[in-house]
């Protein structure tokens, strides 16, 4: 789900470079590819080379479908290690990264949680199911082994579910088969990871778009435009899979502590030089104070739109930083 906007800059006819984009579906999320490029032939393979990488990946790292890595993990929790790809171990390494330095708010082993909510159909799992798979949410119970490419969950049960990180994996990757296939400059789009690389014909920032979290029915409405050079966003917000029971608003980012969303956000965005995903889901969940303390220590900049509706900044975005609405 596209959380964020590109905003098409100007094609540069002075060298003769065109823009190029592309949008489909893959690893369960829009995919949107924009090139510049001389040829259009060079651009469509290209792309059509990005496309096939992602799709082998959301192969790998799918949490719902039976034949993936990530679901042969979670099959033998508490049984025995399995052999994995080298794609799969990185994105799980990482995610522990992740894990451990939000203290657990994001939280790669909340598969278990993940599975009894279902924002599609609305259904709100009852408290006594949740409080029940709680035991099994804890990211130190996950043993990689790199030396021989495995991974092994502790506890039988157990679940890891990478939707809160692949897409910026996915987004690096795209980067890098692009470049390979000898684009210089173009964006990518996974969902709400955002990922330009190289410079744009017209020699100007790459700007975008950060949706507004209150237009839960207009989704596509701006509410600030960030200006990035050599870097990538990622956003996560709370009205990208939601429904309303009763007055309550529920959605897909959940507090692994208590299995039910967290409320101290409305949306995050991070930047930082790689596709920071997991880190927005991470702060969504620790809420302003706590996630504008660890930005700092980690030298990232971030976004945060708190429950009432104030857009927060760390100190280094706010001059590249226009608020529309
Ligand atoms: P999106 O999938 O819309 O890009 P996020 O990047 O915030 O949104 O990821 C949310 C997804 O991550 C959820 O759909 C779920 O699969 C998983 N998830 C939810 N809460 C957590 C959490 N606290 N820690 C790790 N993963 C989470
Ligand atoms: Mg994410």
């Amino acid at each position: 789900m596209a959380v964020l906007f590109i905003l098409p800059g100007n094609s540069c006819n002075r060298n003769k470079m065109q823009t190029f984009r592309e949008t489909r579906v893959s690893l369960y999320t829009i995919v949107t590819i924009t090139v510049y490029s001389e040829s259009g032939q060079k651009a469509k393979a290209a792309i059509d080379a990005t496309y096939a990488e992602l799709d082998r990946l959301g192969k790998l790292l799918n949490f719902y479908t039976e034949d993936s890595e990530v679901s042969m993990i979670n099959r033998f929790s508490g049984i025995k290690p399995v052999k994995v790809s080298k794609d799969t171990l990185d994105v799980i390494d990482r995610a522990l990264y992740i894990s451990r330095i939000t203290d657990g708010a994001f939280d790669v082993t909340i598969g278990p949680i993940v599975k009894l909510w279902d924002f599609e159909k609305k259904i709100l799992p009852g408290d006594k199911e949740i409080k029940e798979k709680l035991y099994l949410v804890n990211y130190r119970n996950v043993v990689v082994d790199k030396a021989n490419s495995t991974v092994f969950l502790r506890k039988k049960g157990m679940q890891i579910d990478l939707g809160g990180i692949e897409k910026g994996y996915a987004a690096e990757r795209a980067a890098e088969v692009l470049k390979k296939n000898g684009i210089t400059a173009g964006i990518i789009a996974v969902g709400g990871e955002v990922r330009p690389f190289g410079t744009k014909p017209d020699g100007g920032p790459w700007r975008v778009g950060i949706k507004n979290p209150h237009q839960k029915d207009k989704n596509d409405e701006i509410i600030a435009i960030v200006d990035l050079a050599g870097q990538a966003i990622s956003t996560s917000g709370g009205y990208e899979k939601f429904f309303i029971r009763d007055g309550k608003w529920y959605h897909h980012i959940l507090d692994p502590a208590t299995g039910y969303p967290a409320y101290e956000c409305q949306s995050v965005s991070i930047i930082a030089k790689r596709a920071p995903d997991g880190f927005p889901t991470g702060i969504f969940v620790l809420g302003p104070k706590k996630g504008l303390k660890i930005l700092k220590k980690l030298g990232l900049e971030g976004i945060i739109i708190d429950k009432s509706g104030e857009i927060l900044t760390t100190e280094g975005i706010k001059d590249k930083l226009e608020i529309v609405h």
